[in-house]
């Protein structure tokens, strides 16, 4: 396993082929190893891992908090409403009190862009030595889940031992409301770094064309792109062009709490344009593996009877395999 250089991860921009190597070696040891009840793996015994999730999660908290236990890492959840944040308390005040209990890893989710890394960045400047695990920041990041569906994917090409060299040459379409996800652009990152060609395929309201040149060059802030040579990046309006020859197909949620003007005529036309259905793969000829990040609209962006179709869909292996990603990075940050 290559040297893991990473203090915190926030951003997937930072890392290097070297990286996606590491986590996806680890994770596959962690996803065939039988891990839970009495077989938990001792690795951050005596560590806290703290999870504070300033906006909804059904599946990224528990997966953290089930790979932190089987770890046997201790795991203390901070949650919004019951806390002194509604009586006036700042955020930074408010992390400063985990950090204080004894946090080494804290997971940070919030709807506003780079809450994680300026918690980061404060906490790093006043000496304390937690790591910060980026659960998702608004429409920026969220690393973890990119890792998952890469791992997910790689998987899927080379079952036995899954590699970034499994999606050299592959053609993914990422198909939905990719302006308002994180999750898009950290698959960007991931996938392009993996040598995978990307199609992006949504209405203009969802996918402004500027997202052609997403991977061009590193995030403000950074300097240089680890990767020396990524894969394309092109936006395709139209659903049945961008499947022809597809590899693979991610769909993404309609985010009506993120939009704030009417981006659709209508639900229905949506899905008849966009929404993925097993009629609709078939007329491309191709038994397409389809990953969804959760949380699904049934019957719109992909059809209820698609996603209960485990031949094809990969749904429920994500949030299987999210549980091994989630202990790799939790390993990588917190067992040294
Ligand atoms: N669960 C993912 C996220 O937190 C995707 C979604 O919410 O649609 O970004």
């Amino acid at each position: 396993m290559s040297d893991w250089t990473h203090r915190h991860v926030l951003d997937l921009a930072a890392f290097s082929l070297e990286d996606y190597t590491t986590v996806l070696e680890l994770a596959q040891r962690f996803r065939v190893m039988p891990t839970s009840g009495a077989r938990k793996l001792p690795a951050l015994q005596g560590r806290l891992v703290t999870t504070l999730f300033f906006e909804p999660s059904t599946r990224t908290r528990s997966s953290f908090e089930l790979a932190a236990k089987r770890l046997s890492a201790d795991v203390q959840s901070f949650s919004p409403s019951s806390s002194s944040l509604s009586k006036g308390e700042s955020l930074l005040d408010t992390v400063r009190t985990y950090v204080a209990m004894g946090a080494d890893l804290l997971v940070v989710r919030h709807r506003c862009t780079a809450v994680p890394a300026a918690l980061a960045r404060d906490l790093e400047a006043s000496g304390d030595r937690v790591a910060v695990l980026n659960g998702g920041d608004g429409l920026h990041s969220h690393p973890s889940q990119g890792l998952l569906d890469l791992f997910t994917l790689a998987r899927h090409f080379a079952p036995e031992a899954p590699s970034p060299e499994a999606l050299r040459g592959r053609r993914i379409v990422i198909v939905g409301d990719i302006v308002h996800s994180r999750v898009a652009r950290s698959n960007l990152w991931a996938l392009t770094a993996c040598g995978a060609d990307v199609v992006l395929c949504a209405p203009a309201t969802l996918l402004p064309q500027a997202f052609a040149q997403f991977v061009d060059a590193p995030p403000p802030g950074q300097a240089s792109d680890p990767v020396a040579r990524r894969g394309a990046v092109i936006v395709e309006r139209d659903l049945d062009r961008a499947l022809a020859g597809a590899d693979a197909v991610m769909t993404f949620r309609l985010q009506k709490e993120r939009m704030h003007q009417h981006l659709l005529t209508s639900l229905e036309s949506y899905h008849r344009a966009y929404g993925l259905t097993h009629a609709r793969l078939e007329r491309c000829g191709s038994a397409v593996p389809v990953l969804h990040p959760g949380p699904v609209n049934r019957g719109v962006e992909m059809s209820g009877a698609l996603l209960d179709d485990l031949r094809c869909s990969l749904v429920e292996e994500q949030v299987t395999n999210g549980i091994a990603v989630r202990m790799a990075l939790l390993y990588l940050l917190a067992a040294g």
